[in-house]
C-alpha cells in the first residue's frame, strides 16, 4: 500500500510538470510574440438581427507560432493574464486596432466600431486611462468607434478604479460593454452604477435556448432588462437559424455568432463589410 501511494504521487507530480512545462514554454515564447510579429488580428461582425447587416464587430487576437502553428487565445491569454505581458498584449491589440481603424478611413473603405476585450489589471495601472486618451489624440482616432469590452469580475474586482476609468473614457466617446453577461457575480445594481452602454448574453445561455426552459428565461430576462435600462443587447455565440429566430421575438437587437461569420482577416472582414447584409 505504501508503495501504491509513492507511484501514485509521481503520476500525479509528472502530470502536473508537464502542465507547469507547457504553461512555462508558452509564457516564455509570448515573451518574444510581439517582437517577432507573431499576433494576428481577427474580426468577428456583429450584425442587426433583423436584416443581417454588420453594425461593428469584436477584435479577437490570434497567435501564430512559428513551430506550433495557431493557438487560441482560450491557451494563451490566460497565462499572460498572470503575469504583465497580458498588459503589452493589450497595448498591441489597441494601437492595432487604431491602426486599422485610421487606415479604413483614409481608403474610404467601409467602418464600424470596433470592440476590444480590456483585462481587468488594466485598471490597476494608473496613468493608462491618461496613457489611452492621449494615444487617440495623438492618433486621430475618432474614440466613438471604439467599444472596451470588460468582464463582471473586472468591476467587482476593482469598482473604484473601473467606475472613474469608465466615467473619463466615455466623456471622450468611447463605448463600454459588459462581456460574457450572467456568467459572473452579476449584481444587477453592477448595471446602474456604472455607465455600461451593452450587454453581450453569454454564449452558453445561447446554445442551450432551445434545449432548456430556464435558459430561454435568463435570456428573455437579459434582454428585457438591458431593454428597460436603454441599453444596447448582443447575443453572442449564435449558430441556429432556430436560435436567431428566438432571439428575434424577444427583441434582441444584435447578434454575434458562426451563423453569420466566424472571426476573420481583415481583407475578408473589409469585403464582409462591403456587403449589404451576411443573411
Ligand atoms: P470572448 O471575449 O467571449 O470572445 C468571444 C469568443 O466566442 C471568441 O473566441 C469567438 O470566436 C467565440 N465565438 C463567437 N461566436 C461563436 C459561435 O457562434 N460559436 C462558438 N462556439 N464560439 C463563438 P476566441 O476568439 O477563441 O476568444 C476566446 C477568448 O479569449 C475571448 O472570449 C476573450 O476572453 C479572449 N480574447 C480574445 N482576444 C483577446 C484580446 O485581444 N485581448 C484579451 N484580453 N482577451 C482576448
Ligand atoms: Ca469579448
Ligand atoms: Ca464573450
Ligand atoms: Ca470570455
Amino acid at each position: 500500500a505504501k508503495d501504491k501511494g509513492k507511484n501514485n504521487f509521481q503520476i500525479y507530480s509528472s502530470s502536473l510538470n508537464i502542465a507547469t512545462y507547457k504553461a512555462f514554454s508558452i509564457e516564455s515564447s509570448l515573451r518574444n510574440a510581439i517582437k517577432n510579429d507573431e499576433f494576428i488580428l481577427h474580426f468577428q461582425p456583429r450584425v442587426e438581427a433583423g436584416t443581417g447587416k454588420i453594425v461593428s464587430a469584436e477584435a479577437l487576437i490570434r497567435w501564430n507560432h512559428p513551430t506550433w502553428g495557431l493557438i487560441s487565445p482560450g491557451e494563451f491569454i490566460p497565462i499572460a493574464e498572470k503575469s504583465d505581458l497580458i498588459l503589452d498584449i493589450g497595448d498591441w491589440v489597441l494601437i492595432k486596432v487604431c491602426n486599422y481603424i485610421n487606415e479604413w478611413k483614409k481608403r474610404d473603405a467601409p467602418l464600424v466600431p470596433i470592440s476590444i476585450n480590456i483585462s481587468a489589471k488594466r485598471f490597476l495601472k494608473n496613468d493608462w486611462v491618461i496613457n489611452i486618451i492621449d494615444f487617440i489624440e495623438e492618433t486621430h482616432t475618432d474614440p466613438r468607434l471604439l467599444e472596451f469590452e470588460i468582464t463582471e469580475s473586472t468591476l467587482i474586482k476593482h469598482e473604484e478604479v473601473v467606475e472613474s476609468a469608465i466615467d473619463s473614457l466615455k466623456k471622450i466617446g468611447i463605448r463600454f460593454a459588459l462581456d460574457d453577461f450572467g456568467t459572473g457575480y452579476s449584481s444587477l445594481t453592477y448595471l446602474n452604477r456604472f455607465a455600461i452602454d451593452t450587454i453581450k448574453i453569454d454564449k452558453s445561455f445561447i446554445q442551450k435556448i432551445s434545449k432548456s426552459d430556464s435558459d430561454k428565461i435568463i435570456t428573455k430576462s437579459i434582454i428585457f432588462l438591458a431593454r428597460g435600462l436603454k441599453m444596447r443587447v448582443v447575443a453572442e455565440g449564435v449558430e441556429t437559424p432556430e436560435q436567431l429566430v428566438f432571439l428575434q421575438k424577444l427583441g434582441c437587437e444584435e447578434i454575434q455568432g458562426f451563423l453569420f461569420s466566424k472571426p476573420v482577416p481583415e481583407k475578408e472582414f473589409q469585403s464582409l463589410l462591403k456587403k449589404e447584409t451576411l443573411k
